[in-house]
């Protein structure tokens, strides 16, 4: 059987903007819980499924940061703004969460429905809340890709540019001050070129 991939989804039609939404809200709350994954895309092969995040490994022991980033694709659906009652997420669960639910129900069997709503109000502080940027620029990303896809290192950099305070935020904001491409030492008026190259070591 043919498994092609599905053409690029139209860029203009907000079903392409929920799943983009969606799919980042899990790949998010994913690097932020520290489970690993391969992928994100909007071009799964599985024709059954809008998108997703392929090859997640499963953390041992951890049902419950698992169940976690399941609960975070439907958080994270509903445009950044937009509040996000009980009864919408119901809804949202019934209407494309389905299949997350089936997950948690495989791997996180058990959990009583307060758990989930505690976990999922946990999700939506993490994709609404501490990290709504990252999701909101994954998103843009998955949308404008050439192959609407990302690897789960390039979300972990667009979560670190918008992790404040964080070293690579401010490296970010670095490189803006400073103009891209300038070589390091370039300003300084020390023309020794042997502190240009000095390497990285650490004196003990
Ligand atoms: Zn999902």
């Amino acid at each position: 059987m043919d498994r092609a991939r599905p053409p690029v989804r139209d860029r203009s039609d907000p079903r392409t903007w929920a799943t983009a939404r969606h799919e980042a809200g899990h790949s998010v709350a994913a690097i932020t819980l520290g489970i690993r994954f391969r992928t994100v895309t909007l071009r799964p092969l599985n024709p059954d499924h809008a998108g997703a995040v392929l090859d997640v490994r499963l953390p041992p022991r951890r049902p419950l940061a698992f169940a976690t980033i399941c609960l975070a694709g439907v958080a994270a659906t509903p445009p950044r703004g937009a509040i996000l009652t009980e009864a919408d997420a119901a809804a949202l669960f019934e209407h494309e969460g389905a299949g997350d639910l089936r997950l948690i129900n495989k791997h996180a069997d058990g959990l009583s429905r307060t758990a989930l709503v505690r976990l999922f109000l946990a999700a939506a502080n993490i994709v609404r809340g501490t990290h709504a940027d990252a999701v909101d620029d994954v998103a843009h990303r998955l949308v404008h890709h050439p192959e609407q896809t990302l690897t789960e290192a390039q979300v972990r950099v667009i979560v670190d540019d918008h992790q404040p305070g964080g070293i690579s935020h401010l490296i970010r904001q670095m490189e803006a001050e400073l103009g891209h491409g300038q070589p390091f030492g370039a300003t300084s008026t020390n023309s020794d070129p042997s502190n240009v190259s000095a390497p990285l070591t650490v004196k003990r």
